[in-house]
């Protein structure tokens, strides 16, 4: 690890003053608690604060591990886990990534959604910002209290979170999820990190009535009041951090759009859900290709549900089979949708929604998915829809009929939402099916053979997508930045992985998935002349020599 002296060091951040006694066991960035040697017991004025006995970061991690395990519920066990967090981060992240298939589940999907739910009654201290419409007009000096350099925001509005809906300034426990994530996983600097959450009311009418709700008792702002409150924050933002990424994050599906486009070349920003997940469906597809034969070119993709995960992705796949010589056209060509009302097409121009116009193609309507399979014959069909058990028998036999290797992707979250399960697709394609999903599902024993389903979670993608702009200074977040994560993450799939049927690597094996994206990520920034940070000679070696590690440092 390099010296946290470096000033271009992502760890440096947040060199403290040093402070002593009860008030260093209340900073979460130096407590050690029982770690604390005897000489710094001495030195830092910490003597009969603590427990006698000292314990190596070894045995705390097993002490904490073991009250995890003592909890009862997932939920119980994310509020030990917040706890300990803001008690001390370097116990939290050992325990996190040591344990990371264990904990993800918990400080992230599905937990993190029951959390949100429950943020009202389990609220206990803060973390993070809430902007609410009442700070207008002061936005750049509440920015500016923040104790430490920020590099990273996660930013919600509440209105979509996950797949629960507008849950106003509930939905805080995202943005604080992400950041913790991307620390455990791609090496961020916590000092680093603001989560922040906007206010702007909520149209949640049982949290408007109910007595715990802890934020705005108002309806949501829309138009101009909405758009200059994000104005004022993307200023804010610029002025007081102006070096930070700021990731937008759960916004309801037509600002998500809009905010994007808008900002995107004015703001170091993305948005995970169109983007990260674009990026992530992608890396299946790609890594399914090495199982199939076939190449990005002659793909044929069908998606059920056409938001901002469905559109994201095929926007991606167009600036993929571009580079492998296809024009827009033709790219956009092999990408099909149908919505709620049914496959979208040209003849439906005038009631679709911006996103959605290129890919209305001149074709005759058809009205159900099972027609448009039967129909349309693609090569990969994609659920991104949010409604269950769509992906029917007879749909997905279709798909094996035509496909010695169908890919379905069964992407809608959480598992009681997928469009099909891991065992169904496996049934229904006489086990040929190339099966991801967005929750996990348990591996399936079919006519004797293993399968092991892919969980196309964005957890492997934007980590390393933001480090590797950090570590370069990009000016931008670039598509081509998300496609060369999505080849990056493809081609790290174990070729044992992939005759298991499994197109995603292991998740314990995510800090050198990240680095290796963010390493592509800032290549791209360099050569795209992006970058504002001086090209190191190994760019990898220089951004895991940066990447945060769990170790307490010495005191005295
Ligand atoms: P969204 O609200 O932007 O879009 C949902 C789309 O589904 C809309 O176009 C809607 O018209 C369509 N739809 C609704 N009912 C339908 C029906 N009966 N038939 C066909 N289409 C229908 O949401 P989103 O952000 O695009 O997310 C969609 C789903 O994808 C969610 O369930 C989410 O959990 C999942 N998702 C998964 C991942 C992942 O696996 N990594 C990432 C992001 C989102």
């Amino acid at each position: 690890m390099t010296s946290p002296a470096s000033p271009a060091d992502l760890s440096a951040w947040g060199a403290p003053q040093q402070p002593r006694g009860a008030a260093l066991l209340t900073d979460p960035l130096l407590n050690k608690g029982t770690a604390f040697t005897e000489r710094e017991r001495d030195v830092l004025g910490l003597r009969g604060l603590l427990p006698p006995r000292v314990f190596t970061l070894d045995e705390q991690v097993q002490r904490s591990l073991a009250a995890v395990h003592r909890k009862p519920d997932s939920l119980e066990k994310y509020i030990y886990l917040t706890n300990l967090q803001n008690r001390n981060e370097v116990l939290f992240y050992r325990l996190v990534m040591d344990n990371i298939e264990e904990m993800v589940p918990l400080i992230y999907t599905p937990t993190v959604g029951q959390a949100c739910l429950e943020y009202g009654a389990i609220y206990r201290r803060p973390r993070g910002l809430f902007l609410s419409l009442r700070d207008r007009g002061h936005l750049a000096d509440i920015l500016s209290q923040w104790p430490h350099q920020v590099r990273l925001i996660v930013v919600t509005d509440g209105e979509r979170i996950l797949g629960l809906g507008d849950l106003g300034a509930l939905g805080m426990g995202i943005p604080v999820g992400k950041l913790s994530l991307y620390t455990a996983c791609a090496g961020v600097h916590p000092s680093y990190t603001l989560p922040i959450t906007l206010d702007v009311g909520t149209d949640n009418q049982e949290l408007l009535e109910g007595p715990a709700y802890i934020g705005l008792r108002r309806k949501r702002a829309r138009g101009e009041e909405y758009d200059s409150f994000i104005e004022e924050l993307v200023q804010a933002v610029s002025m007081v951090f102006p070096k930070a990424l700021l990731q937008w994050e759960d916004f309801g599906n037509t600002n998500a759009f809009r905010l994007l486009t808008q900002y995107r070349s004015r703001l170091l920003s993305f948005n995970d859900d169109i983007q990260g997940t674009a990026a992530v469906a992608l890396a299946g597809v790609i890594a399914g290709l090495r199982l199939t034969g076939g190449t990005l070119r002659d793909q044929r993709l069908l998606f059920l549900g056409a938001g901002e995960a469905g559109t994201g992705i095929a926007d991606l796949y167009v600036e993929a089979a571009r580079s492998e010589g296809l024009n827009e056209a033709e790219a956009r060509a092999r990408c099909w949708f149908v919505d709620s009302k049914g496959l979208v097409v040209k003849a439906r121009e005038a009631d679709l929604a911006h996103h959605k116009l290129p890919y209305a193609h001149d074709h005759p309507f058809i009205a159900t998915l099972d027609e448009a399979v039967r129909t349309l014959k693609p090569t990969a069909l994609i659920g991104v829809s949010g409604m269950p058990q769509t992906f029917t028998q007879p749909i997905v036999e279709q798909m094996a009929a035509f496909n010695p290797r169908p890919m379905v992707f069964a992407l809608s979250n959480p598992t009681s939402k997928a469009e099909c399960t891991a065992e169904q697709a496996y049934q229904w394609s006489d086990g040929r099916a190339i099966f991801a999903s967005g929750s996990p599902f348990a591996e399936v024993e079919f006519k004797g053979r293993r399968h092991v389903p892919g969980q196309g979670n964005n957890i492997y993608i934007f980590p390393g997508v933001g480090l590797g702009a950090l570590a370069a200074e990009s000016r931008e977040v670039t598509d081509a930045m998300f496609l060369a994560a999505a080849r990056t993450l493809a081609g790290m799939v174990a070729q044992g992985d992939l005759e298991l049927g499994r197109v995603y690597p292991a998740l314990t094996q995510i800090r050198e998935v990240s680095l290796r994206i963010a390493t592509a990520v800032a290549e791209e920034a360099h050569a795209k002349g992006l970058a504002q940070a001086a090209r190191p000679d190994d760019l990898m070696a220089d951004i895991r020599a940066r990447m945060f590690r769990p170790v307490y440092r010495e005191y005295a």
